[in-house]
């Protein structure tokens, strides 16, 4: 892989893409929501159909000259609904977050109601967050995990939904290290007569794999990332039943976006070809036990595990029993220096800011691609546990450093 063709025309953006690929090849990506595409996906996000225009949907385009563009959508969707056993498929959202945008655009009004998980305990800016479009347009009230286990409590989800009456509730979080129990969301909002949108996100390719329970059939409304657990490239997918199929492609498509990115739909399409590979539920099954593995270790290292483990591909440490004195921040860029790259985030309880919260996150499905296991975990479990006790130890560093070099290069990266 090189960039030669664009440093003909652009020396200044070739030296860019070089120095990112270096930097992918030399550390460790343990933010939860990255990856690392194919070379097919990445070929097919580079190709010509970016630059064509189809509004509309296969076979109703608002524009001349689309049969290969509705080859590739169809095929999207062929394999989406064989992935995730959907009814209906949107695979035209630019984002999870416009996934999200489509929603509620074909579901709710401006000042609708919408119940969801709380930012600081693992929601996400597009559930509703002031910051964001969400929390400008609608009403927003958010539960919260419970602090003692770190699990949702459905119990009171439910009791809050009574009180409350949501038109809709989200399910599907950023930093929930646990399974999520669909179907006991599904019963809060039947109780109150809400729509269900579960944003499986970070999840997609753990559902897609069936190693974590799936919402599709149960919730209203299934949305969802295509770069993170699956990795088909970025993007954003929308699942439904046949009853709102049309209500969600007009959302899509004039409601909340133009012209679809065709290549990256191209994308899609190959990075789903390759989670219909059985060899993509081994990778699944693989980056659940590789956290799981990491989550153990670091436990043994003295860690906080937020809920004392994990289910999924990521695992959540609240700093403040073993290290009261260290921040997140603190710790991430330490991590950064000797090329482990994973963020601060806020735990259950949070007691600091969320530019410098109390904890970190860290997931396994990056370096689950490179091909590492659990023998692997055990080592980046250590590297983790020394640099966080000494983040200021230059010869601590130097060793860590030494180690994420050993790592990366026995398991290298787009040869
Ligand atoms: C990552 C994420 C999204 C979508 O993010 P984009 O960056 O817009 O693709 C949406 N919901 C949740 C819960 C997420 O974690």
């Amino acid at each position: 892989m090189n960039h030669e063709t664009v440093r003909e025309t652009d020396p200044a953006v070739a030296d860019a893409l070089d120095g990112e690929l270096g930097r992918q090849r030399d550390t460790l990506a343990m933010i939860a929501s990255e990856n690392h595409v194919s070379e097919a996906v990445m070929a097919a996000q580079g190709s010509a159909l970016t630059n064509k225009y189809a509004e509309g949907y296969p076979g109703k385009r608002y524009y001349a000259g689309c049969e290969y563009a509705d080859d590739v959508e169809e095929l999207a969707i062929e394999r989406a609904r064989e992935l995730w056993g959907a009814e209906h498929v949107n695979v035209q959202p630019h984002s999870g977050t416009q996934a999200n945008m489509g929603v509620y655009t074909a579901i709710l009004e401006p000042g609708d109601k919408i119940l969801s998980l709380d930012l600081n305990h693992g929601g996400h800016l597009s559930h509703g967050h002031p910051a964001n479009f969400t929390g400008k347009t609608y009403e927003v009230e958010q539960y919260e995990v419970d602090e003692e286990t770190g699990y949702i409590d459905y119990e009171g989800l439910r009791e809050q939904a009574e009180a409350f009456e949501p038109d809709v509730i989200v399910s599907g979080f950023s930093a929930y290290p646990r399974e999520v129990e669909f179907e006991r969301v599904q019963e809060a909002a039947d109780a109150v007569d809400a729509y269900h949108l579960a944003d499986i996100a970070h999840i997609t390719g753990l559902v897609a794999a069936g190693v974590h329970e799936s919402p599709v059939g149960v919730a209203d409304f299934v949305t969802g990332s295509t770069h993170k657990t699956i990795r088909a490239g970025r993007g954003g997918i929308i699942m439904c039943g046949e009853e709102h199929a049309s209500d969600i492609d007009s959302a899509v498509f004039p409601g909340a976006q133009g012209g679809p990115l065709m290549h990256n739909v191209a994308g899609k399409a190959v990075g789903f070809k390759e989670a219909l590979d059985p060899s993509f539920t081994e990778y699944a099954e693989q980056v659940v036990a590789n956290a799981r593995t990491l989550a153990d270790a670091l436990a043994a290292h003295g860690f906080e595990i937020v809920s004392g483990g994990t289910d999924t591909h990521l695992v959540l440490v609240d700093l403040r029993p073993s290290h009261p004195d260290t921040t997140g921040g603190t710790a991430e860029e330490a991590l950064e220096e000797v090329g482990l790259v994973l963020n601060a985030n806020t735990v259950p309880g949070e007691t600091r800011s969320p530019f410098n919260p109390s904890g970190i996150r860290a997931g396994t499905p990056a370096l689950t691609t490179r091909g590492m296991g659990e023998a692997e975990m055990e080592r980046v479990a250590e590297v983790i546990a020394t640099v966080v006790d000494a983040p200021d130890d230059a010869d601590v560093k130097a060793e860590a450093s030494a180690e994420v070099d050993a790592l990366t290069d026995a398991h290298p990266l787009y040869e």
